[in-house]
């Protein structure tokens, strides 16, 4: 059992969460709560940034599920957090970069897209309208003539100015605030001066059409960069477009890999005699298949058809496999007469021999009390013997 759950209720996930789950519910969230999306409750987006640097390392998450958040600041293991935005960045990252020097870049924008399995192992493109800040056309981003912008006399081009500020009686105190006159620019463009169309503000806002292109066997998660279709800023390259796949749950089949797996339903009769089936796979074709003469198939037993899972990115002839899950249907009664005639069909039953006196019982139905817990993590599986089979009572030793 973890100490406490704060930082997975955060995540919107189990403790039992596993890397990529956290890496999903971290996509996800952060992407909803980015200031640029959502600027009037940044400390969400920080707070989700922390669990997520925590509950992605390894080691800090060991010591955070041991002994929650007072073991990890006690330990000095906690230290500082990374600035949410390097871990944004860090995470969605962008085409460019990976210098050791730190230089001033334009931050790249995120935008999710959201892609069906038909879309994924078929590819196609997909138009999308994004808003970007553009630099201003008719002045080219100088916000005015050339020439037009004088250093700030305010500030003298620093950006910032000192103010005193009296604390009490005869304590002052020195206050460094950003310059009021040029917004911290420390270059001013005077009224008369000023272009037209941005009013000196350099930049507009602007839609732009990118056509993403999704290649068969892309998955989730996957980030196509746009190198330079993000947001301008004066005297910087342009920041980066970043469209993250977001892959939405298909009703008949799920991905694992370049595997799917499908749930099929067969009848009792159909799993002592045989059967075949129509499967419809995602680029909308039609294939068939027999079970194997004689072959019964058991409740749960699981089949592949080779070859026709998803295509494999970058070389999508070569495809996954094709996992089917079997549940079999049973009847809920028989007649009399069917079980005549059925036990005469079946391999022999058991017979046992009894004494008189033995005591006897009938099956009844299971209650609700008889559903409790076998251990931790046996969500829905009360059933199965999971500690090593029936025979786990052997284990008591004295
Ligand atoms: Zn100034
Ligand atoms: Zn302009």
């Amino acid at each position: 059992m973890v100490k406490e759950t704060d930082l997975y209720d955060l995540l919107e996930v189990q403790p039992s969460a596993s890397e990529g789950e956290l890496k999903k519910a971290y996509r996800k969230l952060a992407l909803k709560y980015h200031p640029d999306k959502n600027p009037d409750d940044p400390e969400k987006f920080k707070h989700i940034s922390q669990a997520y640097e925590i509950l992605s390392d390894k080691d800090k998450r060991e010591i955070y599920d041991q002994g929650g958040m007072e073991a990890l600041q006690g330990g000095g293991g906690g230290g500082g957090f990374h600035d949410p935005m390097d871990i944004f960045s860090m995470f969605f990252g962008g085409g460019r970069g990976g210098g050791s020097r730190r230089q001033r870049t334009v931050r790249p924008t995120v935008h999710q897209m959201r892609v069906s399995l038909e879309q994924l192992y078929k590819g196609c493109t997909r138009k999308l309208k994004i808003s970007r800040i553009a630099l201003c056309k008719p002045c080219e981003g100088r916000g005015g003539a050339a020439g037009a912008e004088k250093q700030c006399d305010e500030c003298d081009g620093h950006g910032v100015v000192i103010r005193m500020q009296r604390l009490g009686p005869g304590m002052v105190t020195q206050m460094q605030t950003r310059c009021p006159a040029c917004g911290g620019e420390g270059k001013q463009i005077e009224q008369k001066d000023r272009c037209k169309s941005c009013n000196g503000k350099k930049k507009t806002q602007e839609e732009l059409i990118i056509e993403v292109k999704i290649e068969p066997g892309m998955h989730d998660g996957e980030k196509i960069v746009f190198e330079g279709k993000g947001n301008e800023e004066p005297g910087l390259p342009a920041g980066d477009v970043v469209i993250v796949l977001d892959e939405q749950k298909h009703n008949n089949f799920a991905r694992q890999g370049a595997n799917l797996i499908m749930e099929e339903q067969i009848d009792l009769a159909e799993a002592l005699c045989g059967f075949t089936r129509v499967i419809t796979t995602l680029d909308d074709k039609k294939i068939f298949y027999t079970s194997l003469p004689g072959e019964v198939i058991d409740h749960g037993d699981v089949k592949v058809i080779q070859g026709r899972g998803m295509p494999h990115h970058r070389n999508p002839t070569d495809k996954g496999d094709l996992i089917i899950q079997f549940r079999v249907q049973f009847p809920s009664h028989l007649d009399d007469n069917s079980r005549r005639v059925l036990s005469q069909l079946l391999p022999d039953k058991t017979t046992v021999m009894v004494d008189d006196d033995i005591e006897t019982f009938e099956l009844e139905k299971v209650g609700p009390s008889h559903h409790s817990s076998r251990g931790r993590g046996g969500h829905g599986h009360g059933h199965q013997f999971e500690d090593g089979g029936p025979g786990g009572v052997r284990c008591q030793q004295q």
